[in-house]
This record gives C-alpha cells, structure tokens and sequence, in this order.
C-alpha cells in the first residue's frame, strides 16, 4: 500500500496547473525506461509462474482502481495496494514485469477513473524510476529477483529491506517535490511534514511484499486471506490521516481552520523569500451576520456559513487557502502575489461573489462582508503579526464601510487603541466607569423642566471624560452594544426612581442603537427592569434614529410596537438628517419628534434650515407629536422656536449634560429662578 498523491481536490478550481519541468523530467525518464523494457524484451525473461505472475499484476491494477480517498492537508489523498504487490513482483520476476504492471494499472485509471494525463503520467514517471532504484539496489547486493523458487533466502533479507527503503525515499522524495512545486510550498518543509504518515502507511504496508512472495510461492488462493491484514493497514493508515484532518479543519465548513492557516502562512513565507513574491493575508468578517442568526436561528446561520467556502474557492486558485477562523471570521492566504494591486483585485472578486444572494432555506439573503489585508514582507514576516495586521485593516474597513482595507501602520496606533477601549469596555461596565450624564428639556412656553436625556459618558481612568461618539460606535459591531445597552437603561430607570422618591417626576429619554433595536428581547427586558425598579413604562422614553430604522424596517416596526404596546415612550431623534419617508413616519408608534441640533444651531443665518425646522414643527403637531428642538444655543433660538409652535427646548442655553449626582442641585436652583423671574419664557 502506498499513499499517492492523488484524488480529486476537495474543491474544484477553474485553472489548469502548467506543466512543470520537473514532472516533465521525471516522466520522460520514467517513460524511457519503460520503453527501454519493452524493446529489450526483456518482461519475456522474467515470470517464472504465469498464475503466480497474472494475479500480482491483477492486484497491482485492482488497488489503482478501487483506491481509499483519505482527506489530507491540501488535497485528498488516495491510499492504495499497488505498491505492495509490485514490490513483490519485483522480488519474484523483476523490475520489467514490476515497472509494466504499475505503468498498466496507471493507465486503467487513466482511463476508468478519469485521472489527468499530466498526473498519471508523472506517476508512472515516478513509480518506474522508483522501481528502478529498488531493483539497482538489490541487483548489487543480492541475487534478487532469481527468477525461481525459492525467489529469496533468509540472506537477502537486509537487501531487500535495503531496496524497500530506497523504493520508498525516491518514490516519497519525488512526489512530494511535484506537490511542493505544484502547491508552491518549500519542498524540505512539506516532506518532512509528510513523511512520517507517509512512512506509517507506505513503509508498513510495503513490508508486507515479500510475505506476499513467499505466500504466493506456497498457494496461490493463500494470498486472499493477505488482503485481510493488507486492508486493515489501509484502515489504520485512514483514520490516522482522518484524525490528523479534523484537528486541521473546521467541523462545520471543512474548511481549513486555524491551525492549518497559520501552518500555510509560515510555508508561504518561507517560499515568499525563495521567489521573491508577497504573501497576501486576508481577514475577512461578515457585516450583520448575527442577524441572521437572531432571525433565521443557528441552523440558517450555519447553511450560510457553509455556503461561503465554495462560493469563494471557485474565484480563486488552487493554491489559495480559504479557512474558517471561527464565528463569522475567514482568512484567505494567498501564498504568491506579485504585487498588491494583484490582492485588491481578488478581495474586489471576493465582495462581488458575495454580493449574489445566498440561498438559504428558500429565502435569499444578501451578505456583505469587510476585508483587512495585510502583505509579507511589507507588514511583517512571521505568522502572527501577519494575523494581527490584517485583522486592524480589517477593522478599518468595518468602520469606514468600504468593504476593504490594506493594513496602514497609521491606522495602527488609531485602531490599537480604539481596539484596546473595546477590551476595557465590560470591565468599565462593571467598575461603573460608564454612565448617563442628563440633558435638562424645558417646556418652550412655562419654561418648566419636564424632561431629561440621557447621554452616555466613559469616566476613563487615563484618558478622562470621554463622549459617546469615542466608545458607542466601537461597540457597534461587538457583543458588547447590548449588555451597554441594558446597562444604560437600568442606570436611567434606577435614576427615575430616585427622583420620583424625591419628588421629580422627569420623563427620562434613553438613545438606542439600530442593534438593539432589532433585538426581539428588548421589550421584554426593558419590561423587566421597570417591573424591577417599579417604575411606570411612561417614565422612559427611548430615542432612535430614523437610519436605525431603514437598517431592517420590518423587524424595526415590530419591536417598536411591541414597546408601544407596553407604553414605553419613542422619540424619533435627528430629524431631517435621514431620508424621512412621510408614510412611515405615519406608521411609526412615536410620540416625540427631535429636530436635529444641525438645522436648529443655524436656523438663523440659513434659510433652508429654517424652512426645515418650520415644516418639522408643522408636521410634527399635525400628527399630534411632542416636537423637540435640540441644539437650542440661544435666547434668539428659543425664541424663535417658541414663535413657530414648538414644544420644547434642549441645548446648552439651557444647560450642557449634567452628571446624575449634580442634577438635584441644578433642578431646585432653576425651580428657584423660574419662581423668581418675570419672565417665564426664559430658563
Ligand atoms: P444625540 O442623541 O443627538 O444627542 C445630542 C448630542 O448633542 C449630545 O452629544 C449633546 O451633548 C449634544 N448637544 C446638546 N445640546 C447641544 C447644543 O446646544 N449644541 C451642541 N453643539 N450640541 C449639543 P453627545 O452626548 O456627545 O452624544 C452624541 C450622540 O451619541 C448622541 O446624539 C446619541 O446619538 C449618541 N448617544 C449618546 N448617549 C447614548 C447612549 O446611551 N446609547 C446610544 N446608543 N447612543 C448614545
Ligand atoms: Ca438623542
Ligand atoms: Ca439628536
């Protein structure tokens, strides 16, 4: 039994391999020998017993043709009987009828099998040669093959060991130089990685040969029960490489995983200097494909990851690995580029290939997917800082939304730091370095305070007071925008209770993203922490964008009605700044409407923004909304609002978000103002 490389590739690939000089040496040398034999005549000499002869030969063939596919590293492999037998008809009628038996059964499968006429030939190039060495070294060192019983004595033995090895080394050294090359991996790494299965299966079984000889040489029928512990040599051989597949590969995809990735990064390096190309690492993550799973369920989410292995392998090479690093994260290598320009095409490719929809229990889904891409030598020469690199470009390209980034060392600092907050996060969860800071909102007309927002704000040990454009969009795209989410919510409900226990009844808005707006559970949870704080659903209002909505309108829609159903407040925050579609506007449960701080702050010198603002407020009190103005600056802005009908008031003239523990203080001085002043149109 000998492992060949062989079978069909795990996945079919568009490209043709060039021919390779080496394979092509090796099969003329093969092939000349082969005709060397049958013009000398000389298989006629050999094959004393034509019984004996036929059924090694017809068990040389029979093995090409029924091979045992085994799953290895880069291809499948096959495993088959031929060696053995034709070593043993080596050492009973020569190297003539060996060489021609193995060359027969190449053919067969040629033929039958539809194996390549590149690959067969190389291997009849290669098993001859092969052959030929074995036979040269028993030729010196014994009387092997003689050609009658009995065919060897007990003194051949360390000669024949000593053919076997040979026939091994020369078989194992030249194939593995024609997958090396093939696969462009450095051919000493990739045989000595190779050659102890090789060993294992191949030298075990090629042992067996001359207890085959000496079998057939006793009863021919006898060599049947042989087949036994040849095919349990087989199984061994089988599960071994089996087992050795499945720690290299993923479960779910069968795609290389982690480990194999970082085995082929290192091959490739080496090989890089050796051809003087780039190495090209791509770390690829799927955009919301969480949402899929929250929607579809896991299995759906599985279908599709699935789906992404064969999709991708059919653009591009043979020699490229696609591997799955876990979650919704691939890796793409691809071991020799001649420059980047060559690996911005192939990830274009890529985000085009995805862009069909996939299929998944008839439903067709649309995944988008961002790219980071990080190059050997230029951005590192070993494994990991490969790894780490395209994994910043490819958080680049998340946030920026182009679908792919080479990696940039000025992103770096950026990115390391941004990806070290993301770290801190939960743990600034827990220290309860996070909380809500409030914006007062005032009734435009009394002047009265009857509502807060709360503003998220990161106490940072090292860096300060830090807003929540500098941590909430991190999160965006992690696990951690919901237990934040909660964490902000339960901090304004416990804040409203404290108030009402003091006698402050604030209506408290909360913002929330377009994530946690399509949670199905947020209903229910913010449910639960009202009934935990014993606070009325009305004392919450949350704030959501309308681009939170478009994001998935329908699923948007249904947790929002659920909300409204419990009688939890919605304020539609930033309008004017989206594509507001009136007919939705008309469908949303909202009660609020905030016109964005942008047209408010400049209503006075911009005639647009004033006209938007006008309309805002118009169409907000003709759908009977509470219409909010933010960004409110100025006694002239208040003003002007409380002319055009609008509600209320938020803004720095009013006051700058106030920390939870100051509130009380500022509320009860306003109070005393207000009561105080004149004028209660002004705060
Ligand atoms: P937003 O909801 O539009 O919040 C209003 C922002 O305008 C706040 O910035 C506030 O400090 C600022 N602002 C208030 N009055 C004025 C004014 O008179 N002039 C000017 N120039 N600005 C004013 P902040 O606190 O930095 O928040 C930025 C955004 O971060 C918010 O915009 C909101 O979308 C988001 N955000 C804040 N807190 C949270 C949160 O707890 N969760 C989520 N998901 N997002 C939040
Ligand atoms: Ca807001
Ligand atoms: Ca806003």
């Amino acid at each position: 039994m000998m492992v060949k490389r062989g079978g069909a590739l795990l996945l079919q690939s568009g490209r043709r391999p060039r021919v390779d000089g080496f394979a092509l040496v090796v099969s003329v040398a093969g092939l000349s020998l082969l005709g060397w034999i049958v013009a000398s005549g000389s298989v006629a000499k050999s094959g004393p017993d034509p019984a004996q002869f036929g059924l090694l030969v017809a068990f040389v063939v029979l093995g090409e043709l029924l091979p045992i596919k085994v799953p290895r590293r880069e291809e499948d492999e096959e495993l088959t009987t031929s060696p053995t037998f034709s070593f043993a008809l080596l050492i009973s009628s020569g190297v003539a009828g060996a060489a021609l038996a193995l060359a027969l059964a190449e053919l067969c499968a040629y033929f039958f099998r539809r194996k390549s006429l590149g690959r067969s030939t190389f291997n009849i190039g290669q098993s001859t040669v092969a052959l030929f060495a074995a036979a040269g070294v028993l030729s010196v060192l014994s009387e092997v093959p003689r050609g009658r019983s009995p065919f060897f004595e007990t003194s051949d033995l360390p000669a024949i060991l000593l053919a076997m090895i040979v026939f091994f080394l020369t078989s194992a050294v030249l194939t593995a130089t024609w997958f090396a090359r093939r696969h462009k991996v450095p051919v000493f790494d990739h045989l000595h990685q190779d050659l102890l299965f090789r060993a294992g299966v191949a030298g075990a079984s090629l042992a067996l040969a001359p207890v085959v000889v000496l079998t057939s040489e006793h009863s021919l029928p006898l060599i049947v029960l042989l087949l036994l512990p040849i095919l349990a040599l087989y199984k061994g051989g089988r599960q071994a490489a089996l087992n050795e597949y499945q720690a290299l590969h993923d479960d779910l995809t069968t795609l290389p995983n982690r480990v194999l990735l970082h085995d082929r990064i290192h091959q490739s390096i080496l090989g890089m200097e050796r051809d003087k190309t780039l190495v090209a690492v791509m770390l690829m993550d799927l955009d919301r494909f969480k949402e899929v799973n929250d929607t579809l369920g896991h299995h759906s989410g599985d279908l599709l990851l699935r789906q992404i292995g064969p999709r991708l392998r059919s653009i591009l090479r043979e020699s490229d690995t696609i591997a799955r690093l876990g979650g919704d994260e691939f890796a793409i290598l691809l071991p020799n580029v001649h420059d980047r320009a060559a690996a911005v095409q192939v990830a274009d490719k890529i985000k085009r290939a995805l862009d069909l929809p996939f299929e998944i229990q008839g439903l067709k889904l649309n995944i988008e997917a961002s790219i980071g891409i990080a190059f050997a030598p230029d951005h590192g020469k070993d494994v990991e800082s490969l790894i780490q690199r395209a994994d910043i470009a490819m958080y680049v390209s998340k946030g920026s939304g182009s679908g792919y980034a080479i990696y940039a060392p000025e992103q770096d600092r950026h990115s390391a730091t941004r990806l070290a907050l993301v770290g801190q996060i939960r743990q600034a969860i827990d220290d309860q370095e996070i909380s809500l800071y409030y914006q007062p909102k005032a009734d435009l007309i009394t002047g009265q305070v009857r509502a807060v927002e709360g503003l998220a704000r990161w106490n940072h040990p090292e860096r300060g007071l830090m807003t929540p454009d500098d941590f909430i969009p991190l999160t965006e795209n992690t696990g951690l925008i919901e237990p934040l989410t909660f964490y902000l919510i339960e901090a304004a409900v416990r804040q409203g209770r404290l108030w009402r226990d003091a006698g402050l009844d604030l209506v408290i808005s909360v913002n929330v993203s377009a994530r946690s707006l399509l949670d199905h559970e947020l209903p229910d949870h913010i449910g639960d922490i009202l009934k935990k704080w014993n606070l009325p659903p009305k004392a919450i209002r949350l704030e959501i964008t309308e681009s939170t909505i478009m994001e998935d309108p329908v699923r948007a829609l249904e947790v929002l009605d659920r909300l409204s159903q419990k009688g939890i407040g919605l304020a539609l925050d930033d309008f004017g700044t989206g594509y507001s579609s009136l007919s939705y506007l008309k469908r949303l449960p909202v009660d609020e409407l905030k016109i964005d701080k942008s047209f408010v702050m400049h209503m006075h010198e911009d005639e647009n923004d004033a006209v938007i603002v006008r309309s805002t407020i118009d169409l907000g009190r003709n759908l009977g909304l509470e219409v909010v103005a933010e960004g409110v600056e100025t006694k002239e802005h208040w003003d002007k609002l409380t002319e055009l009908g609008c509600n209320m008031a938020q803004g720095y003239f009013l006051s700058r978000p106030i920390a939870p523990g100051e509130f009380m203080q500022w509320y009860r001085q306003r109070e005393a103002t207000l009561a105080r002043a004149d004028d209660l149109h002004a705060p």
